[in-house]
């Protein structure tokens, strides 16, 4: 499989080189050359494997010639090994012919983990054969450093370091990442704000001294590997539930995109959708996009649901790569257009034949839904989920498809949002009950790059590649 760029102008380049670089050198974000296909057979034969082997299936034609399938299949196998329920991405039943994809069975109860389980083991597969180590540096308000953190603990390629806000984030994120002992996980909690921590990643990322001499990567969300890995639980949950006999509809919680991509790379894939539905909180851009053709900035207001909390979506470039026939210089166009002038238009007749719907969810209905879905179906979710559940009725449009709800974090994540819709404080799962009862271990840095590059520079186990 070869990759190409949105924008049309940076290199083609292998899996291998996609997973390792990240970013494309003209700005824009890499996607496969063509879609791999699955006939119905190929489908229905998913139903007798486990969810490691049917990622290993479904994502092989991804990888060309860079991993061998032995390998690959054992790294499914233990990066999947992590989750605390024998299926993985299990389903439950919130209604008649509606249902709940429990996506927070992995380490951080959120599911990024699910890709970020598996980037982890590529990282260390392909540095390891050419005997290098790199350097992750990333900024964190809460969710995305601890299933970063757990994706590279112990892992002998790769050193992170995660910035926090010291003191701003909640006791559970903060203990979901200082209290991982591995020698390679470093926790920095400096004396600032969320912006300070980005501003200085982002400072470190130009310093291109710095960052080749680090060998600096990202785990973010444009990384290929990451959305492709979430491809594979659409296909489970919907062999689960019928397909390829009967079309399913998802409604996703969405942000920057990565995870409903993952939906329409799916459907892409030969997975009958009925339905893809878009549920944004009131950082809106993507509802307001599919309702009216527009892609147009706006301020970010902090919401309960934080991990949606987005100005744009980084990964929203690759569909609008679809959209204009896979056309790079259009898309650079548009993409000047976001940068220079706040915005864009599409026409909407491109976006009407598409799979798509979408909505959005305020506060007082997010808290609502979180009430009703626990007295109606007996189940807690958390906010996000939640916006996921509210959007989905509001969009579908016949009861016939089966509606799959992704709940992308377990309630016991946002205990303050989730006590205030119910009064009630939802328990850690088993295996994380002795959070508070863990050592922690973490530095706290004046606010200052020269502190901060040095802290790292003496922690980073280089090697060079010779
Ligand atoms: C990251 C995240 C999302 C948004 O996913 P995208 O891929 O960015 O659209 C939704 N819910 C939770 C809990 C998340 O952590």
């Amino acid at each position: 499989m070869r990759y190409i760029s949105t924008r049309g102008q940076a290199p083609v380049l292998n899996f291998e080189d996609v997973v390792l670089t990240g970013l494309a050198r003209d700005g824009g974000l890499y996607v496969p050359e063509t879609w791999p296909q699955f006939s119905k057979d190929d489908i229905r034969g998913l139903a007798s494997m486990s969810y490691a082997e049917a990622a290993a299936f479904l994502l092989q034609p991804f990888l060309g010639e860079s991993i061998s399938e032995a390998d690959f299949r054992a790294m499914t196998e233990k990066a999947y090994a992590s989750f605390s329920h024998k299926a993985v991405v299990p389903v439950s039943q919130l209604g008649s012919n509606e249902f709940l994809m429990e996506l927070y069975h992995g380490p951080t109860l959120a599911f990024k983990d699910v890709a970020l389980q598996l980037l982890g083991l590529l990282y260390d597969h392909l540095l390891g054969r050419q005997q290098r180590r790199a350097t992750i540096i990333g900024a964190t308000s809460g969710d995305t450093g601890s299933a970063a953190i757990e994706a590279c603990r112990g892992r002998d390629a790769v050193d992170i370091f995660i910035l926090h806000p010291a003191g701003r984030v909640s006791e559970v994120q903060r203990r979901q990442m200082t209290t991982v002992l591995d020698s390679n996980v470093h926790n920095i909690a400096v004396q600032g704000d969320f912006d300070d921590c980005q501003a200085m990643v982002k400072a470190m990322f130009n310093d291109l001294e710095f960052r080749d001499d680090l060998s600096v990567s990202a785990v973010n969300s444009i990384n290929w590997a990451r959305v492709m890995a979430q491809i594979v639980y659409y296909f489970t949950v919907g062999v689960s539930l019928g397909s390829p006999d009967r079309a399913i509809s998802f409604s996703v919680p969405s942000g920057n995109f990565g995870d409903i991509y993952a939906g329409y790379a799916a459907s892409k894939m030969g997975l009958p959708i009925d339905q893809l539905i878009v549920a944004t909180n009131r950082n809106d851009i993507l509802s307001r996009f599919f309702n009216s053709g527009e892609y147009r900035k706006s301020s970010v207001d902090p919401t309960i649901s934080p991990s949606m909390d987005i100005q744009v979506s980084s990964n929203f470039e690759r569909f609008l790569f679809d959209l204009h026939g896979r056309d790079g210089a259009a898309v650079a166009n548009l993409m000047e257009k976001l940068d220079k002038e706040g915005g864009f238009a599409v026409n909407m007749s491109l976006l009407n034949e598409g799979i798509f719907s979408a909505g959005r969810c305020d506060e007082a209905d997010t808290l609502e839904t979180i009430r009703t879905t626990l007295k109606e179906s007996a189940i807690t979710v958390d906010p996000h989920t939640a916006i996921g559940i509210k959007v989905g009725a509001d969009c579908r449009d016949s009861s016939a498809a089966p509606m799959v709800n992704l709940a992308t974090a377990h309630p016991a994540k946002f205990p303050d949002a989730v006590v205030e819709a119910t009064g009630e404080t939802p328990a850690l799962p088993k295996h994380m009950q002795d959070l508070f009862d863990r050592d922690e271990r973490l530095v706290e840095l004046p606010n200052d790059l020269a502190t901060v590059k040095s802290y790292i520079k003496e922690r980073a186990r280089i090697l060079s590649a010779a």
